[in-house]
């Protein structure tokens, strides 16, 4: 008993210098997945909820590990926010997304747009939005096909500065949409300052849809505030095909969800969408 206090005390730092060490190859196996262009993108789609029709698409990046198998983007990413590598992310989901809809002819009648994430971090860092500004001019005539997405807190850390942010980045016709919208704290300080196209409300609310009346009153709240505001409302992570309704009747115009189309790669976007026009 005597030893016990030290010994615990070696174990623990053994055990995070373990995590630490492990982290740190993780990191550096992520570096050489960016330089060797091992990450890939899905695309899901999203749809109009009236008639069905495919409204435009999110990107959503994915690294499969060679010995650890796929790794959740939120592990990753925050990983890349950390070391400074985020803006060499983002530069390859534009261009890499910019490269797959032209090749392949998407953009445009069959797809409205394409949303990328854009990272809290990222958007605060005015470093970052000139790197993210050199891979945009590069994409010039695409961008008014482009929508970024950026979370709540990204655009509130200073509102003043966000203001300006999103104006000179609309003056070159992209699009701007809130991403989990109604989690963060100023909502709706948001909505009376911000120069956005959409919002998209959080799948928490969407989940709870049916358990919890509130929900509903939410959600109609919202669509009524973006449809006075002249902005798209899309529901994130529809699953079920109550809940689906349930949108349609609080007018919720826009949908995506597992319900829907699960994320996929640009090929089968590609059969998904002539599918989808032949019916
Ligand atoms: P997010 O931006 O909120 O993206 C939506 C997430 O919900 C995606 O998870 C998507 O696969 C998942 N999803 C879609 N439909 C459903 C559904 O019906 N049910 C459920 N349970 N989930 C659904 P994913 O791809 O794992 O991404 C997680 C998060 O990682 C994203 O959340 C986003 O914050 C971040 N992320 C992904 N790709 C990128 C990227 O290229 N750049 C940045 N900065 N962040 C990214
Ligand atoms: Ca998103
Ligand atoms: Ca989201
Ligand atoms: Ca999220």
């Amino acid at each position: 008993a005597r030893e016990e206090g030290p010994d615990s005390i070696r174990l623990f730092n053994r055990a995070l210098s373990e995590a630490e060490q492990a982290r740190q190859n993780l990191l550096a196996d992520l570096r050489q997945a960016i330089e060797n262009k091992s990450l890939s993108l899905v695309y899901q789609p999203q749809f109009h909820v009236p008639g069905g029709k495919i409204s435009g698409c999110e990107v959503l990046l994915r690294w499969r590990h060679p010995q650890q198998g796929w790794i959740s983007p939120q592990h990753f990413i925050q990983l890349a926010e950390r070391h400074n590598l985020i803006s060499a992310l983002t530069a390859f989901v534009v261009r890499q997304a910019c490269l797959d809809l032209t090749s392949y002819n998407l953009l445009g009648q069959g797809l409205p747009r394409v949303s990328v994430n854009i990272s809290a971090l990222e958007f605060n860092n005015p470093a970052l939005m000139d790197a993210l500004q050199l891979e945009l001019d590069k994409a010039s005539p695409l961008l008014p096909y482009l929508q970024l997405e950026i979370t709540e807190t990204a655009a509130l850390t200073d509102l003043k500065a966000s203001v300006m942010q999103l104006a000179r980045l609309k003056q070159q016709g992209l699009r701007f949409s809130i991403d989990d919208f109604g989690t963060g704290y100023s909502s709706l300080m948001m909505l009376k300052e911000l120069p956005i196209d959409e919002v998209k409300i959080d799948r928490a609310f969407i989940r709870d849809l049916m358990k919890q009346p509130r929900t509903i009153a939410i959600v109609e709240a919202v669509a009524a505030m973006a449809k006075g505001f002249g902005i798209s409302v899309v529901a994130e992570g529809v699953e079920t095909q109550e809940q689906l309704q349930c949108l349609t009747a609080c007018g919720c115009q826009e949908a995506q969800g597992y319900l829907l189309a699960m994320p996929m790669g640009i090929e089968e976007l590609v059969s998904f969408m002539q599918k989808q026009q032949s019916v």
